[in-house]
């Protein structure tokens, strides 16, 4: 039950009841060797070549063997790389299945720090025990690390604010100009912010405002989790989670409790697009609240 733990409101949902067999990784080509595959949990990027291999994470252990089938079918290399871009389940679930094949794991120092402790999910009010020692990344960094394989150059890189977590990393395949965002950013809805795992909505925006001066308008988008995207949809994204937050600071100013603000409607525009997903627009907005009143 491991893959379940850091799923929060997803898990009981969606996941407690997922038979992981029914699920196909699904490949979406968007340059010549480089791909984005589907499957359940969040995207994983792919780069095929005669230097090996790489994948940018890895969904749930049960999945692992699919995975490699659906890379083994694009290309007859073994996978010789891993980039984790966050330490959730969702990503990093077949992490000890591909290094007992021999996968470099990569990530972000916050990434292993964390996975080596038992941690707290806030919204659950669970613990998630410590990841066992062989599914820790193995070469971590701190703000920046580049590959340079199958002809082209990679850029792995951290701004140094908590966001969806504290150890969040963003992939840019420089030459291809394709970006992995890992849940910096979402297309599922509102998306979570793990304030257990130094996540928060200052920073969040912070992370997009960065990633966004940085990001071509040629630029494609694999993001964590949903269809590729632009970097139009990237800044409608960072548009929308301003204004939300403005709002929500705005009422906490004018002397508002965290809990009455939920009932002001300040998500209800987004709602018909976002409420579909597994955090409502209220559940949001209380979430942030709650954050900023802290402070
Ligand atoms: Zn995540």
């Amino acid at each position: 039950m491991k893959y379940l733990a850091p799923l929060f409101f997803i898990s009981l949902g969606a996941f407690a009841q997922q038979n992981f067999d029914t699920v196909r990784i699904r490949p979406v080509k968007i340059k010549e060797n480089i791909y984005m595959l589907k499957g359940s949990g969040g995207n994983i990027g792919l780069i095929t070549g005669k230097d090996g291999n790489l994948i940018i994470d890895d969904q749930f252990a049960p999945l692992s063997g699919k995975i490699k089938a659906a890379v083994q079918a694009i290309d007859q290399g073994s996978i010789k790389y891993l980039i984790n871009t966050h330490l959730h389940g969702d990503h990093t679930g077949g992490n000890e299945n591909f290094r007992r094949d021999g996968v470099t794991i990569i990530a972000q120092n916050h990434v292993r720090e964390r996975m080596m402790k038992e941690q707290y999910n806030a919204v659950r009010k669970t613990t998630i025990p410590a990841s066992n020692p062989e599914a820790l990344p193995v070469i971590t960094f701190d703000d920046r690390v580049e590959l340079h394989i199958n002809g082209e150059d990679l850029e792995v890189f951290h701004f140094n604010f908590g966001s969806h977590t504290d150890g969040d990393a963003i992939v840019h395949f420089k030459n291809a100009n394709v970006y992995h965002m890992g849940d910096v950013f979402v297309r599922y809805g509102y998306p979570f912010i793990d304030m257990g795992n130094g996540g928060s909505i200052n920073g969040f925006i912070k992370v997009l405002d960065l990633a966004l001066a940085r990001i071509s308008d040629s630029a494609v988008i694999i993001p964590g989790h949903g269809e590729l995207a632009t970097k139009a949809d990237v800044k409608l994204f960072r548009d929308r989670l301003v204004d939300i937050r403005d709002q929500i600071a705005a009422a906490l100013k004018k002397g508002k409790k965290a809990e009455e603000i939920p009932a002001f409607g300040i998500t209800d525009k987004y709602d018909a697009e976002w409420g579909k997903g597994f955090l409502k627009g209220k559940d949001f907005v209380l979430m942030i609240a709650e954050e900023l009143s802290k402070k």
